[in-house]
């Protein structure tokens, strides 16, 4: 999609510092960190978000990539997280994954 934001990062129209990247996935660091290491994985298909799939494959590969990055990156423990919808905190609407490490993270919920 031309006006998506993650869409156009991935056509390198908008600049990102890239931490993976292969045929169906991509990986690069959030422009405001909510902890020393936040990562976001995204897969290179435009999907708005969970809802907005078919089934949940996608989450396999995002999850092999968070777990990968975690391992290079000497993490012992993180977080990967998936907004769905606005009222979950859903800004961006192309389905994404938060990898959260490099310190002890706070709790979540309502
Ligand atoms: P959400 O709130 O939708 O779960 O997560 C969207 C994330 O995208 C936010 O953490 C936000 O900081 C990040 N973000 C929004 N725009 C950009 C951008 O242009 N570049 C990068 N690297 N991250 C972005
Ligand atoms: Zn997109």
């Amino acid at each position: 999609m031309s006006d998506c934001i993650f869409c156009r990062i991935i056509k390198k129209e908008i600049p990102a510092t890239i931490v993976y990247e292969d045929e169906n996935y991509l990986a690069f660091e959030d422009i405001q960190p909510l902890a020393p290491v936040h990562i976001l994985l995204i897969p290179k298909r435009h999907w708005e978000n969970t809802a907005d799939l078919e089934d949940g494959a996608v989450f396999g590969g995002l999850f092999a990539i968070g777990k990968k990055i975690a391992a290079d990156k000497g993490l012992a423990s993180y977080r990967l997280v998936n907004n769905c919808g606005e009222e979950a905190g859903q800004t961006v609407y192309h389905l994404h994954v938060h990898l959260l490490g490099g310190g002890r993270l706070g709790g979540f919920g309502v």
